[in-house]
């Protein structure tokens, strides 16, 4: 029997940011996808004598750039957005833990749609999950978050969670919402049994992911990095997000954050950390020196007053840095797209504002930068031949951008721009806007039932 033909899309017309070493840009190009693949990508028309070409978009008036990759989230936390709204971090997280502790599987299930669908929407092709909180008797809470990811389409890390400091040991979770430290290892390296896709093209990859250095037990860290690097799976975390963590930190171990991290096995180049907001220059050597990896939430740390990170300083010191939206119980709207925006304004009001971040090192950040902390820049992050299919076509000839000469400058600076189309490897997940693999109105009513279901159940009806 025959090979089957691999199926071709042609894209042509479209102005192209392709985010490649050289941020090579054409001002009128031509896209190929050819199956899983992205075959060629250069100025002007594609090559007139293709075979098997299934689909012709004559995209004029678009920026194709590479999908977006979101870096940090907590997918559960849609059921509980627009909450504790004026508390700081640690006041925040003592609020919501109680309702968090009382997750199910069908609630995670249902808040997964929602934030996989809204991500999706905006541009993202890759999204990561760090999931943390498994209640006792909460049933298969992992499977259920990697099948949304399966159904909305987007390619996806699960950040298998844990914590194991309750509130008895000093930490602040309730003891009823945190694991042992044994039970919490074991889960984890199931999960990366059950869904850790090492191939190319993988769709589902799993890191470890212990929560926070005042959630978890120095031998949770120390034991999940030396199961993270005997499965070959990458390791994330919660790091320098606060001055109330700073000294926490400081009280409990007699150190800041980033020295215990290094102490705890933690730096290194499988590593990417959220935040990392309170940097010393010695913290940013330490991350550069080792290739740690950062995902900047710049919504996230203004919605919970947690200060700015130092971008600027991280992407000149040569520290891989993407862009995350953060759970959207700190950051209600969950759009990453939003976020290349907030992250160029906000790092201008910083104490850095004489050298901060360009229009293209924003759009970076949020490709390249993001595939680099998840370890995927050899496949995704940028639209290069060989590389995956993951696309996105960008309208910028509507009202909202279409006086804006250069397209970089309008997706950066401008409006958040409508998607026209959106590829994971190859197959189109939104077109004009809406979503094709998932009914979103139907993911609506969804969560807003979960969400009171939790609400009932937390207060005890
Ligand atoms: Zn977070």
């Amino acid at each position: 029997m025959a090979a089957p033909e691999i199926q071709r899309i042609v894209i042509d017309n479209c102005a192209i940011a392709t985010v490649d070493a050289d941020d090579t840009e054409h001002a009128v190009g031509h896209l190929v996808l050819a199956g899983h693949r992205i075959e060629s990508v250069g100025a002007g028309p594609a090559p007139a004598d293709l075979d098997h070409v299934v689909r012709r978009i004559d995209a004029r008036g678009h920026l194709a750039t590479p999908g977006l990759v979101n870096t940090h989230h907590h997918f559960y936390q849609w059921l509980t957005r627009g909450l504790a709204t004026d508390h700081n971090l640690f006041d925040w997280l003592v609020a919501l833990y109680p309702l968090w502790a009382r997750l199910d599987e069908r609630m995670c299930h249902r808040a997964a749609q929602g934030s996989l669908a809204v991500l999706a929407k905006g541009g993202v092709t890759t999204t990561m999950d760090h999931h943390y909180v498994y209640p006792r008797g909460c049933g298969d809470l992992s499977g259920a978050i990697v099948r949304a990811a399966r159904e909305t389409g987007l390619r996806f890390t699960l950040a298998r969670g844990s914590m194991d400091r309750g509130e008895k040991d000093g930490g602040l979770p309730p003891d009823f919402a945190v694991e042992s430290l044994d039970g919490a290892l074991a889960a984890t390296e199931e999960t990366v049994t059950a869904h850790h896709d090492a191939s190319f093209d993988a769709m589902t990859q799993v890191a470890v992911a212990p929560c926070s250095p005042f959630s978890v037990s120095t031998d949770l860290l120390r034991e999940s990095a030396e199961l993270a690097r005997r499965l070959g799976v990458r390791l994330h975390t919660h790091g320098s997000e606060t001055a109330e963590e700073e000294q926490y930190c400081r009280e409990k171990f007699g150190m800041r954050p980033t020295d215990y991290f290094a102490s705890t096995g933690w730096l290194g180049e499988d590593v990417w950390m959220a935040h990392c907001v309170h940097m010393s220059d010695a913290d940013i050597a330490a991350f550069a020196r080792t290739g740690t990896g950062v995902a900047h939430c710049p919504s996230s740390n203004a919605r919970l007053a947690a200060g700015i990170a130092r971008v600027p300083d991280l992407l000149s010191a040569g520290v891989p840095v993407g862009l995350g939206v953060d759970g959207t119980a700190s950051n209600e709207s969950g759009e990453l797209h939003t976020e290349l925006r907030n992250a160029l304004l906000v790092n201008r009001l910083g104490a850095h504002r004489e050298k901060a971040l360009n229009a293209r090192q924003v759009l970076r950040m949020a490709t390249h930068g993001g595939a680099r902390v998840l370890g995927r820049a050899g496949q995704i992050g940028s639209l290069e031949p060989g590389k995956l299919a993951d696309v996105v076509l960008w309208r910028m000839d509507t009202l909202a951008h279409a006086s804006i000469a250069d397209p970089v400058t309008a997706l950066v600076f401008g409006a958040p721009a409508p998607v026209t189309a959106s590829f994971v490897g190859g197959r189109q997940i939104v077109e004009d806007g809406r979503l094709l693999t998932v009914d979103e109105d139907a993911v609506a009513r969804a969560t807003r039932e979960e969400a009171r279901r939790l609400a009932r159940i937390a207060a005890g009806d």
